[in-house]
């Protein structure tokens, strides 16, 4: 794990049961021995907080290692399974609801269609009730411990409310945190999607010590950036809207109300507008069209990667990231990935290309779900989190 991101979690009293279990978090398995001596505590002070973490079942044995003389030390790891999250992302059409572990696990799914312009009224009761059945026959209800959900739009993290993207414009202003914190009795956490997605791609490589670009092209068009395992969220929540930057020369209108952004060309909205004179109906249509190898498909989501590589030259120039992870149904198009990147290859700073990764994600459609079980993960066995429990558990 990245030392920074350790860092990050260490910021706590430093013999804390958090501050162990954040140290057992990223180092482990360790054994109680190499425990100790990493954070420096003596015998004593480490059983007692061993004792504490047990106590709230948040270590699990996790085999043992061969020591010198024939003695078996115990393994001790983080238990990242005995907690169960439900996340949901919430799309413009769609959503996904899940039941997984903190570690990403799924141990049950659900895809919901939902109308176009579907309001918060209609769907939010949904999906609560969706939840509630699918969390009952996962048979993981009593271990339920915070829930996570996704929205292509800006978020207040303070207050819950979201800034609705243009295409959702009945979503603006909507208390998304309180009907499932009715609900289930858990911490709600919320994320912007192109964040989700950057921090999907962030854990599933292995937390690296490196900078992450998110793009995510579906039917609209967003970023994330990780920096030193957090999403830069920015002052308003609207960090990475890449979607709604001008390009020279398009006069274009946007479902924003301005003229000229990159989505209004590079969008799948954009692209079943474009390719509608040949019948194309759906995103899926121009994806599956793309699949088919068919020529005026083709072509036009080489178009989005070029533009899309424009506006994502300035932002790699600026931000001078490791990896740039590419999602959506677009997104993951190998003609927009490959225009995309001899986009940004002929155009940005030609240091900042030195170390550049641009690929599609491997993730897929469990892009959401392993970006919002981590971040659920992140919060949930925090130091302060974790301590707190301690402290509950303790009655004190
Ligand atoms: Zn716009």
């Amino acid at each position: 794990m990245d030392y920074a991101i350790l860092v990050n979690m260490l910021d706590t009293n430093p013999a804390s049961p958090g501050h162990v279990l954040a140290v057992l978090r990223a180092e482990g398995p360790l054994t109680r021995q190499e425990l100790q001596e990493r954070v420096g505590v003596s015998r004593v002070t480490m059983v007692e907080r061993l004792d504490a973490l047990r106590r709230t079942d948040l270590v699990r044995q996790a085999g043992h290692r061969e020591s010198s003389g024939g003695r078996r030390a115990e393994l001790l790891a983080v238990n990242d399974t005995g907690r169960t999250a439900l996340v949901a992302d919430i799309g413009q059409s769609h959503a996904t609801l899940a039941v997984v572990d903190l570690r990403g696990t799924v141990f049950a799914r659900q895809d919901l269609r939902l109308s176009t312009r579907h309001s918060p009224d209609e769907t939010l009761p949904r999906l609560v009730g969706e939840a509630r059945s699918l969390l009952s026959d996962s048979g993981r209800a009593e271990s339920l411990c915070a829930v996570g959900l996704s929205v292509p739009g800006q978020i207040d993290h303070e207050t819950g409310v979201t800034t609705a993207p243009p295409t959702m414009r009945e979503w603006g202003s909507v208390r998304l945190r309180d009907p499932f914190a009715d609900a289930f009795g858990v911490p709600v956490l919320l994320e912007n999607d192109a964040n989700a997605l950057a921090l999907a791609d962030y854990y599933a490589m292995g937390r690296p010590e490196a900078t992450v670009v998110g793009v995510k092209v579906g039917t609209g068009i967003g970023a994330g950036v990780v920096i030193a395992g957090r999403p830069h969220r920015g002052e308003t929540g609207s960090a990475g809207e890449i979607g709604h930057m001008r390009i020279e020369g398009s006069d274009r209108r946007c479902s924003c109300g301005r003229r000229g952004c990159v989505a209004a060309e590079a969008s799948g909205q954009a692209l079943v507008r474009s390719l509608r004179t040949s019948g194309a109906r759906s995103v899926e249509d121009v994806v599956r069209w793309v699949s088919d190898g068919r020529r005026e498909a083709v072509e036009a989501v080489s178009a989005a990667g070029r533009l899309v590589g424009t506006v994502l030259a300035t932002v790699v120039t600026i931000v001078n990231p490791r990896y740039v992870r590419l999602g959506g149904a677009v997104g993951v198009l190998p003609p927009f990935v490959e225009a995309l990147r001899a986009t940004v290859e002929a155009n940005a700073h030609a240091s900042a290309l030195r170390k550049l990764d641009i690929a599609a994600s491997q993730l897929g459609d469990r892009g959401a779900f392993v970006g919002l079980s981590g971040l659920v993960a992140d919060e949930m066995l925090s130091p302060a989190t974790v301590d707190a429990l301690c402290r509950r558990r303790q009655g004190l």
